[in-house]
């Protein structure tokens, strides 16, 4: 099963993606998780990344579709995957359907988690992250057991640099410009289904279910 996860940021997409993941043993691939790991580990593709994802600005097209298809081209992606964070632009998305095409292949389903831009900065606040196992949590909705630290790997949580409410309101506009026409591209397509994601995080989860199963 392939699928996309389509939101704003930080609608819920890294949330659910995990969840599907766990629940349908298929991989997780965020392309805000690869650029942070390069990022970490001071590659070029990390430096060049951080310009843009610093202001709030998409990183340009050719660097992220590389990745992209490297990363779906491994062996572990034989049984599908669900994207979060890619494609977010509409030449993103026609790339991987020329690429999926040349195998006979398609996205299954593209999965819009709706919720309304006065949520999000207030969301964006509260989210901590570990850099280094890709977890998410929330202040008041998904508490870590032990307050700054990891459930997962025990690492320190921190509040990504481009979760700063100004960097926020910029990302909300990218959004709305570059990356909502997606949700007209794959109705077209006959593949999109929207959940209500102000609901909570299990309620959201199992909208998608009843979607996938
Ligand atoms: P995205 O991947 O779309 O940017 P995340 O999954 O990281 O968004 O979620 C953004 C923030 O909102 C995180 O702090 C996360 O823990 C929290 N969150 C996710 N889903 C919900 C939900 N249904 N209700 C409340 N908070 C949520
Ligand atoms: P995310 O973790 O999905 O919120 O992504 C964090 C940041 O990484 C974004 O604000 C962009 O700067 C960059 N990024 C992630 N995925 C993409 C993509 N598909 N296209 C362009 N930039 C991306």
């Amino acid at each position: 099963m392939k699928i996309i996860m389509l939101g704003a940021p930080g609608a819920g997409k890294g949330t659910q993606a995990k969840l599907i993941a766990e629940k349908y043993r298929i991989p997780h691939i965020s392309t805000g998780d690869i650029f942070r790991a390069n990022i970490k580990n001071g590659t070029e593709l990390g430096r060049e990344a951080k310009k843009y994802m610093d202001q709030g600005l998409l990183v340009p097209d050719e660097l992220t579709v590389k990745i992209l298809l490297d990363r779906v081209s491994q062996e572990d992606c034989g049984n599908g995957y669900v994207l979060d964070g890619f494609p977010r632009t509409i030449p993103q998305a026609q790339v991987l359907e020329e690429a999926l095409n040349k195998l006979g292949e398609k996205i299954d389903y593209a999965i819009d988690v709706d919720v309304p831009d006065e949520n999000i900065v207030r969301r964006m606040s509260g989210r901590r992250a570990c850099l280094k196992c890709g977890a998410t949590y929330h202040l008041e909705h998904i508490p870590p057991k032990k307050e700054g630290v990891c459930d997962v790997c025990g690492s320190n949580l921190v509040l990504r640099d481009d979760d700063q409410p100004e960097t926020v309101k910029n990302r909300l506009k990218v959004y709305h410009e570059q990356t909502q026409p997606l949700i007209d591209f794959y109705t077209k397509k006959g593949v999109l289904r929207t959940v209500d994601g102000t609901q909570d995080m299990q309620d959201v989860f199992r909208m998608i279910t009843e979607i996938l199963d």
